[in-house]
């Protein structure tokens, strides 16, 4: 089990992490979710024994994590750390990045669990590439390969599908974290995108103002987010009588108490995201087809 105690934290006098407590069982998704600057990577940074604490304590078992000031190298070999950055080895082959950490002992299955990792981030057909011939995305998916080669038991991934394209996430998402699960692996993952969460982690953490804003799994958070700050991640929200309530969960009708004026209708795949004036505040209200600016309508809550 992963611990995070007390944990406070800041680069210089500034707060960027206040008393952070949560704790992670083994094989568990846990996925922090907070806007830029909000400290996530400085979180995971934390975590992986990058900078000494002043404030707190992070266990992994019964390890104590240490920083800098007692690690001669930063990090342990049982954690593994996907960073914003990849740092990768340009010139060589997308192969001999992800073997890099693996022994050479035993070439045969060095190669087969190379093809096998190579396989879940679906870049078989790069094999052969060298690392500086390949898009920022495919990079991103080397880096993640590479940190699976030696079966961490931890993993640390810092929003590890941004530069991966919209036709190649979701199955890449799916490969990954099921890859994880299989493997009980317990990975924290930082991301402000949802869809690297709704589907995935059991425990969302929602980090706001230096703290932590909301813990829980994300059924538990969308149906009942506490604040306007939870909601907005979930999607577009409205507060109708004092109560939270995203765009979905309201409808027009032909008749009813609450009349608002149409300004303007955003296409999102499914549905149309009406933005409409109701008591000189804005509503959104999600609905079947396209209206006309200007026009009244009548909504109520679902
Ligand atoms: P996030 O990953 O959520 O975008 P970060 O953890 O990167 O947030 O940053 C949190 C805050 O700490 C920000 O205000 C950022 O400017 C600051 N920060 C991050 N890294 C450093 C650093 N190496 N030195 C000083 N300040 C930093
Ligand atoms: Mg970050």
């Amino acid at each position: 089990m992963l611990q995070v105690k007390h944990l406070s934290f800041g680069y210089s006098k500034k707060s960027v992490l206040k008393d952070i407590n949560f704790t992670a069982e083994v094989g568990e998704n846990i996925a922090i979710i907070g806007e830029s600057g909000s400290g996530k990577s400085t979180l995971l940074k934390l975590i992986y024994g990058e900078f000494d604490l002043k404030e707190g304590k992070i266990l992994w078992k019964d390890t104590q994590i240490l920083g800098p000031a007692h690690n001669l190298v930063v990090g342990y070999d049982f954690m593994k750390y996907v960073t914003q950055e990849f740092d990768l080895m340009p010139f060589t082959t997308v192969e001999e990045n992800v073997g890099k950490h693996l022994s050479r002992f035993y070439p045969e299955e060095r190669q087969d669990r190379v093809t096998e990792l190579i396989r879940v981030v679906e870049l078989d057909a790069f094999s052969k590439t060298k690392v500086k011939n390949l898009s920022g995305g495919q990079k991103q998916r080397v880096a993640l390969a590479r940190a699976l080669a030696n079966e961490p038991e931890i993993l640390l991934l810092d929003e590890p599908f941004s530069h991966i394209d919209n036709f190649k996430k979701q199955s890449l998402r799916r490969n990954v974290f099921n890859y994880l699960k299989a493997n009980s692996i317990t990975c924290i993952v930082a991301s402000h995108d949802r869809n690297d969460v709704l589907g995935f982690a059991d425990t969302m953490i929602v980090l706001h103002e230096n703290k932590i804003e909301a813990k829980g799994s994300p059924l538990q958070l969308y149906k009942n987010p506490e604040t306007p700050f939870i909601a907005s991640f979930f999607g577009e929200f409205n507060i109708i009588d004092g109560e939270i309530c995203y765009s979905h969960q309201l409808k027009i009708v032909e008749n009813s108490k609450l009349k608002a004026v149409v300004k303007q209708s955003y296409f999102n795949g499914r549905n149309w995201l009406i933005e409409a004036e109701y008591n000189s505040q804005y509503v959104f209200i999600e609905h079947v087809k396209k209206l006309k600016k200007g026009s009244d309508v009548y909504f109520q809550k679902h």
